[in-house]
């Protein structure tokens, strides 16, 4: 596939005088990838190992959900990650609550917790909701009952480390959490069979108001499915995100044609159009993969790094990058046309 002749006039300038835009990622590699199967794309480098243990899940025999939930139970129980599960910064209280979905393409099914605490797997509670409620979102001390009852137990998740960076920030009486306090794990997949899934695991944002949730365990917000199209996640902000339905919109520009790339570069520059914020202070990040076992990326700012798992290939790439230079975005309402 030629990428720049599927490129918008703006977006094609931008690539031609930006040449990190694109990421490290071959649009035209990624087409050749129909035999490669099971393909599980995640959010940063930490969602590399969470997509091998993935991969090995399914090559086990596992479903892609078995695989989705694996990756990411993975990355929750790593005490060094201090945004997902345990070891995950807490919130104003200095209480760890976390959020987490996860979703089947194949009958189109969803599950979710918010604002959970002292549950180490937020992602497997996630897909208890789906499966064994007719519900799709519990949150706050009803998911933690909700999981109780189905066997999870309640432990500490706030560690000495996570509790001494907390009672620094409170001892400095910040506004605002320190950049780079906040990440998700954001996995989607794709069998051999031809059916996608995905999951969505965080702490949120560190410090944030006790109960407040943000994008991660919102069905179209932090993970949309859809198995006639393609699967998308989102990672940042969670606030820049949950008011554009941002993982909604990536696949409704994979519907409309779009390259899974291309789909999360065009969300964020819908989202940046439209925000008071300037695209450089959105802090958001879309993956993408779609029905062909296509796979892309986007970011704000220098964009991020996004890992790629299948049979033979493991890596962390770079995503594309939208800064108000190359975007030529500054926020503050602007129409389409203005672009
Ligand atoms: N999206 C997450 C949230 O807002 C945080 C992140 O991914 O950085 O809760």
């Amino acid at each position: 596939m030629n990428f720049s002749s599927r490129c918008s006039l703006g977006t094609l300038v931008v690539a031609l005088s930006l040449p990190v835009f694109v990421g490290d990622h071959d649009l035209a590699a990624a087409d050749d990838l129909a035999n490669d199967y099971p393909l599980f794309v995640s959010t940063w480098p930490f969602g590399k190992p969470a997509n091998e243990l993935a991969l090995k899940t399914v090559v086990g025999g596992g479903v892609l959900l078995d695989g989705i939930e694996a990756g990411i139970r993975l990355t929750e129980s790593d005490f060094e990650n201090a945004s997902v599960g345990i070891g995950g910064l807490p919130n104003r209280r200095g209480v760890v609550q976390l959020d987490a979905c996860i979703m089947s393409g194949k009958g189109h099914q969803a599950g979710a917790v918010g604002a959970i605490e002292g549950i180490l797997h937020p992602i497997s509670v996630a897909r208890r909701v789906m499966e064994k409620t007719p519900h799709v979102l519990l949150v706050g001390q009803g998911a933690q009952d909700f999981a109780l009852s189905q066997g999870f137990a309640v432990q500490q998740l706030l560690t000495s480390k996570a509790r001494r960076a907390w009672e620094q920030w409170k001892a400095k009486q910040l506004a605002n959490p320190p950049e780079g306090s906040h990440d998700t794990i954001a996995m989607v997949g794709l069998d051999a069979a031809g059916d996608l899934a995905g999951g969505c695991s965080t702490s949120g944002l560190a410090y944030k108001l006790p109960g407040r949730v943000g994008d991660s365990p919102l069905i179209g917000d932090g993970l949309y499915v859809d198995n006639e199209i393609g699967a998308a996640g989102a990672t940042g902000v969670g606030e820049n995100v949950l008011r554009y339905c941002g993982s909604f919109l990536v696949v409704e520009y994979m519907r409309q044609g779009l390259h899974p790339q291309e789909a999360c570069i065009k969300t964020i520059e819908r989202i940046a159009r439209l925000d008071p914020l300037n695209v450089d202070e959105l802090f958001i990040n879309f993956i993408a993969i779609d029905k062909k076992g296509r796979f892309g990326a986007a970011g704000t700012g220098e964009g991020f790094q996004y890992s790629v798992t299948y049979p033979g290939y493991s890596k962390v790439l770079k995503s594309a990058a939208l800064s108000s230079r190359s975007v030529g975005i500054t926020g503050g309402n602007q129409p389409e046309s203005v672009k």
